[in-house]
């Protein structure tokens, strides 16, 4: 049995989001029904529909920056109970048996991770169907609990670009006292400013948009330097422990990485659809590293929603009707975001074509 779902989805590369209808399981022994109240947009929701990587499927629903209520459960799912505030990221399913799952690196299950939109459920054939949609059944293993106190609009994008900023800041030592740069004011960017902050680190924006100066200070930077402006690079050569990239569009790496001390680190979170490239030189002398991150698995993800609610950290959000989704998407790739959309999904019941 399958239940029918208003959703918003792309039927082709780079098409504008329209209402469609999508099935949804009915929920078996382990799994919760899930009634979305709010999903973020990610840019990776905006790559994915355009095509950016080159591997979506379509027709595509985005979303990954889940929050809702716990509306059924099935005969063995135990750990929710009706009307639990939940969240559900990037991950709804994976092999749950190999080292990668067993360690909580879901996202890197050798078996092939399931993410929760577009991509492949166990069975290998079944197309996942994201947030932007009434309602969700996912696996209790992958059900996230929201703490309470966090408003639920607010606390969405903390389930891709909360973890995603938080996993990599964590696992690189951020401490009190630590240089931090961050690249790309965005929905990423902000939480990397709001964790970093938090952590104790003395923060710098690196932006190209002069005007969210005033923003980066209210997030917790002590420095903004605006990136196009001349001579921006120089004053910064051989300052951060850490930087923090979370660029969506292809930017100068090697510039970039002049900016560590000896034995700095530079987290590359941001995944621009070209190729880049990074000079050896460059990472040679001072012993700097570069570091790929992705995601962070179920564990780390409520281990961060935990410290939010203990810190009262949450995302930055313009709330949106579901009409408003495709302008969003335009803003977006123009930088114009303060500092996460986030879809009110009540306004799409009804909307389903
Ligand atoms: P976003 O909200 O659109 O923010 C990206 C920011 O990058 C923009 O606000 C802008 O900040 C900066 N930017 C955009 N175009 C630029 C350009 N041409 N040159 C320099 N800076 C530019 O995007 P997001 O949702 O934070 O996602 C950022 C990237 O991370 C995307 O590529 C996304 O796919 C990726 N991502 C990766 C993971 C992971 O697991 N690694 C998870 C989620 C997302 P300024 O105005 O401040 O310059
Ligand atoms: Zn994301
Ligand atoms: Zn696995």
């Amino acid at each position: 049995m399958t239940r029918k779902t208003p959703a918003l989805g792309a039927r082709a590369a780079k098409a504008p989001l329209t209402p469609l209808t999508i099935d949804r399981r009915d929920p078996g022994s382990h799994d919760v029904g899930i009634e979305i109240l709010y999903c973020g947009i990610c840019h990776s929701d905006v790559h994915k529909v355009n095509n950016d990587w080159g591997n979506t499927h379509f027709p595509i629903v985005p979303g990954h920056e889940i929050v809702g209520r716990v509306v059924s459960r099935g005969r063995s799912a135990s750990r929710t109970r009706d009307g639990d505030l939940v969240g559900v990221g990037c991950i709804v399913d994976s092999c749950r048996a190999c080292p990668a799952c067993r360690a909580g690196h879901e996202m890197f299950c050798e078996k092939g991770v399931t993410f929760s939109f577009d991509s492949f459920e166990r069975d290998g054939k079944t197309l996942t169907y994201g947030g932007y949609s009434t309602n969700m059944v996912v696996d209790e293993r992958y059900v996230l609990r929201v703490p309470n106190g966090l408003d639920p609009a607010r606390a969405a994008p903390l389930l891709c670009a909360g973890i995603t900023t938080y996993s990599p800041l964590r696992r690189f030592g951020c401490k009190p006292g630590d240089q931090v740069g961050v690249v790309g004011l965005g929905g990423l960017g902000h939480m990397a400013v709001k964790f970093a902050a938090s952590m104790g680190a003395e923060v710098t924006v690196l932006s190209t948009s002069r005007d969210k100066e005033k923003d980066a200070a209210r997030l917790g930077a002590k420095r903004f330097v605006a990136t196009k402006e001349p001579g921006a690079f120089e004053s910064l050569e051989g300052t951060f422990d850490l930087i923090v990239d979370t660029v969506s569009a292809p930017h100068d790496l090697d510039k970039q990485s002049t900016l560590l001390r000896s034995f700095g680190t530079m987290i590359l979170v941001g995944l621009p659809p070209a190729g880049s490239r990074l000079d050896a030189a460059g990472l040679i002398h001072g012993n700097r590293r570069v570091a790929g991150s992705n995601i962070g698995g179920i564990a780390e993800t409520q281990e961060m929603l935990d410290y939010c609610g203990q810190h009262g950290i949450v995302a930055d959000v313009e709330t949106i009707a579901v009409d408003q989704v495709n302008d969003a998407y335009a803003r977006m790739q123009r930088g114009d975001v303060h500092y996460r959309f986030v879809i009110d999904v009540a306004s799409l019941a009804g909307a389903a074509a």
